[in-house]
């Protein structure tokens, strides 16, 4: 039988052109076979501190899978929980590390059978995935990021979620006569058909009054939906939006496991449930966790803001969950998107391009690796 030779956590770190060249750091994980073949996940852990931290509990991690069949990834994924039952209770960089494990030994599995990840969720439940872009406020000029942002959409992309309260003087989330202009002048360089997402940053704080005011503001407008307007977590000020308004309501990227979507999704207060495959557990997380999204008929949103391997595994998982309708691409360019990988998620006149395996369909560009470890 083939089994797990080896499991290797690899820190890295990189710029993010996206989010102003800033420095973010993922724990890629690449596990071989006894049959020399390889496996890659990705652990999103975002900073250099929790990525070492993700890197040592994947060395931790490491003798429950060596000498495992990585065909049995929900078995091996269930032996990672119980073992992390102290740290990892509910949340904690042990649901990352489980994370990147799981990625690869999809990925591996996927290539010892010679079939997609895709295939192997069940096939895709939709014939085509709508891609819109994933961007951030990035100038002063309500005009010039207008005009950026439309330039993006006219390659085809559906829409645009735009990041607010980022690094940069946009300076969105803080004035609500300036937010307004901004979405007005977004949509108007847009034209129509497309969508706009806002998302609202850390640096943003929104008490519930002034959630309600531009929720509604927004919903005039027209804006698809808007996200995390009171953080991560505050059920009682999410009942106060939801009552206030009609406006879709997205959260949900931070939460660990099914576990916790399923606390959210039980507050009645969320549409768009956000996951991130690098922190959710995995491939085998997510789909508990977009399962539990689609017996509650919310919509599930991959967080697609990381390398191309999570990329990869939102396509795949996209694809193949009902819950999830559209998928968010970084269209800025980016190494650690465009050139990790030989095949990167990307979509023709506004759609998801199909993947295809075996297993994630990608290889690695292990140079490019190499040249970016954290811990060199
Ligand atoms: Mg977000």
């Amino acid at each position: 039988m083939v089994t797990v030779e080896r499991v290797e956590a690899i820190p890295v770190s990189y710029r993010e052109p996206t989010d102003h060249n800033r420095f973010r750091s993922v724990c890629l994980v690449k596990i071989t076979d006894t049959d020399g073949r390889t496996g890659w996940g990705e652990g999103c852990a975002y900073f250099p501190e929790a990525t070492l931290a993700t890197a040592r509990i994947v060395e931790g991690m490491a003798p429950l899978v060596v000498g495992q069949n990585p065909l049995q990834t929900e078995a091996i994924w269930h032996r990672l929980k119980d073992h992390s039952w102290w740290y990892g209770t509910g949340a904690g960089i042990a649901s990352i590390a489980i994370s990147g494990i799981d990625i690869a030994l999809w990925d591996l599995k996927g290539k010892q059978l010679g079939a997609s990840v895709l295939d192997l969720l069940g096939g895709p439940v939709r014939d085509a995935l709508p891609a819109i872009a994933s961007l951030h406020g990035t100038h002063e000029s309500i005009d010039a990021m207008a005009e950026e942002i439309a330039a993006h959409t006219a390659t085809g992309l559906q829409g645009a979620k735009v990041g607010f309260g980022k690094a940069g003087n946009a300076h969105l989330g803080f004035d609500e006569a300036r937010d307004l202009a901004f979405v007005e002048a977004v949509q108007a360089a847009m034209g129509p058909g497309k969508d706009l997402m806002i998302d609202l940053g850390v640096r943003n704080f929104w008490d519930v009054p002034t959630a309600i005011r531009r929720a509604r503001a927004f919903e005039e407008r027209g804006v698809a939906w808007l996200e995390e307007p009171l953080g991560h977590d505050d059920p009682a000020g999410y009942a106060a939006l939801r009552a206030a308004t009609g406006i879709r309501i997205a959260y949900g990227e931070r939460e660990w496991n099914a576990r916790g979507v399923q606390r959210i999704v039980e507050t009645g207060t969320v549409d768009v449930v956000g996951l991130d495959p690098g922190r959710v557990e995995g491939i085998t997380g997510f789909r508990k966790a977009a399962e539990i999204c689609a017996l509650n008929r919310r919509q599930a949103n991959a967080h697609n803001f990381s390398t191309a391997i999570v990329g990869a595994a939102s396509q795949a998982l996209s694809f193949a969950c009902p819950a999830c309708h559209v998928l968010e691409l970084q269209p800025v360019y980016g190494p650690a998107q465009k050139d990790l990988v030989d095949r990167p998620v990307w979509h023709t006149k506004g759609y998801v391009n199909r993947p295809d395996g075996p297993g994630l369909g990608i290889e690695i560009d292990e140079d490019l690796v190499a040249s970016a470890r954290l811990d060199r």
